[in-house]
This record gives structure tokens, C-alpha cells and sequence, in this order.
């Protein structure tokens, strides 16, 4: 924050350059976990309520809400230094920004779906026929890859209800249970994109805001690590042991301590989710017992 005198208006706060700008999305499917990744960062911002703009008071940042398609523009005219926003929207919006990382959140794909009743054969089901989407880019880059020439019918949003009423053959449009499409009389049958939410950044931050970028990027992998990862207690006899820790690599090595009853002991780890499904059976037939698996909510390494 820079202090500027100002002779007739006296002491001016003003927002210092420094500050890292970040877009997220105002309201929509990624602003909750948005909002909610930069929480668990320990980063404050007050969002809601209308507001366009909330400076954190406790990092170098400040966070814009806009619509989601408005995104990578902002970022590529570095109006903005980062944002969030789905690929889909990103490749579509063809805007030359760095994709610094893929956070896990708001996966879903974009599918071409026709009507129930369609024979459907492949799809050069699609050639001249009439497609509706909000998606031409990528649509038409799946159509060009297939050799198929179709006509793309560019909506903006209620895409699913084109065919029901007579504006197109079929759509190309986000889908993620297959709910809507079902309810509209219409059958997924082609997955041609597969979407999460990434981080986008301006190509050209000045030295002191990559400082502040790599201070972000370190807490957000310490929380996106932490996600895929379980906190894994348990008892085992200790003539059992060395076969019981061979199933939990840890971060180094397991921690083990004496239980009260002699000849046990407590033995606790870090385990990828997956691993623990995959391990938990030739656990108990080690011996284990009182298994407990806790979240984490930082890792660092
Ligand atoms: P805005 O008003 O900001 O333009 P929008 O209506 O265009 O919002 P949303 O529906 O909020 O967009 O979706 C935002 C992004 O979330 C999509 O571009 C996509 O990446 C992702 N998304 C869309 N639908 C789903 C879904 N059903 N499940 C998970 N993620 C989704
Ligand atoms: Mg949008």
C-alpha cells in the first residue's frame, strides 16, 4: 500500500502496484471453490453481496469478480495477473495467457448429444447436420479433425433445448452427470473435451509480482498436495510390523510409537487416497488394527 500526499485531499490511500490482481468468477459454478482455494491458502477476501473488487488484507492481492468469459481477456490485457477460469472457456476464447496450473475443481467435459430416438452410428452422424452450441472453437476444431462438414449454430446459453424446438439436430454443450441432457430428451455421444478449472496467468508480470506469485503457487500446492492425501493412524503387534509399514511408504518413513499394552505399537503415515484403498486389505491381513484415516490440510515437503 503507497501513501500519496495530496494538498487539497490530504492523505490518499492508494492500491500499490505490487499488488497481485486475481479474477475470479462473480458467481457461477467455480466461485465457491475459487473463493474457497484461496481460504484454505490463508488468504482473505471478502466476496458476495455485489461487490466487484475486495482487497485481501492480509496478502499482496486483490481480487476482481467478473463474468467467467471475460476472464482471459483481462488476464491477457493485463488488466489482470491471474485468474481462474474452465479450458473450455479459455480455448475458446483463443487469448495467449500461461496456464500455470490445473486445480482439480469444476471438471466437465464437452459433449455432442442428440436426440433419444437418433440411430447413432459414429459420428458421421454430424455431417450437414445443424449443431447448436456456445462452443463453435472447439466444436469446430472436433469437426476439422474428423473430416466432417457440419453447420455450427452459435447460441448462448438453453443450448439443450435446440433440437425440441426444431433450431438444430443436435448440440455440443458442458456436461457433467448427463442430468440436463436426459431431461431434455437427449443422449451423450461424443465426449470431445474434458475440462477443470486452471489457473491462467499474464505473460508478462514484472519481477516483483512473480516474487508474489511464488509465494501463492507454494501455498496452493501445499493445499492441492494436501487433497490427494490421508493421515493414516493404526495399532499393529509388533512381530507384525516391518510387513505392516511396508504398505505405507510415508513422506519419509512411518512414525512409530509404544502403545500402552506391551507388544504393540501405533504407526502413523501420509498415503495417497488411492493407495490406501488399494493397501487397506493387505493391512488388516497384516495385523493392523484401529485403523483411522484423518484429512490433511497443509503438506508441504
Ligand atoms: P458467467 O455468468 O460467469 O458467464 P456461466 O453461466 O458462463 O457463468 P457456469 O455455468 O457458472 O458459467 O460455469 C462456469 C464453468 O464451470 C464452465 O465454463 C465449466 O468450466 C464449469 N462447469 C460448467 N458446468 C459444470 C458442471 N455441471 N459441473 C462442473 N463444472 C462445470
Ligand atoms: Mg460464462
Amino acid at each position: 500500500m503507497r501513501i500519496i500526499y495530496n494538498s487539497s485531499l490530504g492523505y490518499n490511500k492508494m492500491s500499490s502496484s505490487e499488488n497481485l490482481r486475481i479474477a475470479i468468477q462473480k458467481s457461477g459454478r467455480l466461485s465457491d471453490d475459487s473463493i474457497s482455494l484461496f481460504k484454505e491458502c490463508g488468504i482473505r477476501l471478502e466476496a458476495g453481496k455485489g461487490r466487484l473488487k475486495s482487497d485481501s488484507p492480509n496478502f499482496k492481492a486483490e481480487f476482481l469478480f467478473l463474468r467467467d468469459d471475460d476472464i482471459p481477456g483481462y488476464v491477457e490485457d493485463g488488466v489482470a495477473d491471474l485468474g481462474i477460469v474452465g479450458e473450455n472457456v479459455l480455448v475458446e476464447s483463443s487469448r495467449t495467457v500461461d496456464v500455470i496450473m490445473k486445480l482439480g475443481f469444476s471438471k466437465c467435459r464437452l459433449s455432442l448429444a442428440v436426440p433419444r430416438e437418433a440411430v447413432y452410428n459414429g459420428a458421421d452422424f454430424f455431417r450437414n447436420k445443424n449443431i447448436a452450441t456456445s462452443y463453435p472453437k472447439l466444436l469446430g476444431n472436433y469437426l476439422k479433425e474428423n473430416n466432417i462438414t457440419a453447420q455450427i449454430h452459435e447460441i448462448s446459453g438453453s443450448v439443450e433445448i435446440a433440437p425440441s424446438i426444431g433450431l438444430a439436430d443436435a448440440v455440443c454443450d458442458i456436461v457433467s452427470s448427463g442430468s440436463t441432457l436426459l431431461s431434455n430428451g437427449l443422449k451423450e455421444v461424443e465426449v470431445i473435451f474434458k475440462s477443470e478449472a486452471v489457473l491462467i496467468g499474464n505473460q508478462h508480470l514484472s519481477e516483483q509480482k512473480k516474487v508474489i506469485l511464488d509465494k501463492l503457487l507454494f501455498r496452493i500446492n501445499a493445499v492441492l498436495k494436501a487433497q490427494n492425501y490421508k493421515y493414516i493412524l493404526l495399532n499393529a503387534p509388533n512381530d507384525k510390523l516391518q510387513e505392516v509399514i511396508s504398505f505405507l511408504p510415508g513422506m519419509k518413513s512411518p512414525t512409530i510409537m509404544p502403545l500402552a499394552e506391551e507388544g504393540w505399537s501405533s504407526v502413523h503415515s501420509v498415503l495417497e487416497e488411492n493407495e490406501f484403498w488399494e493397501n487397506i486389505e493387505a493391512l488388516r491381513a497384516a495385523g493392523a488394527q484401529g485403523i483411522l484415516v484423518i484429512p490433511i490440510e497443509k503438506m508441504i515437503y
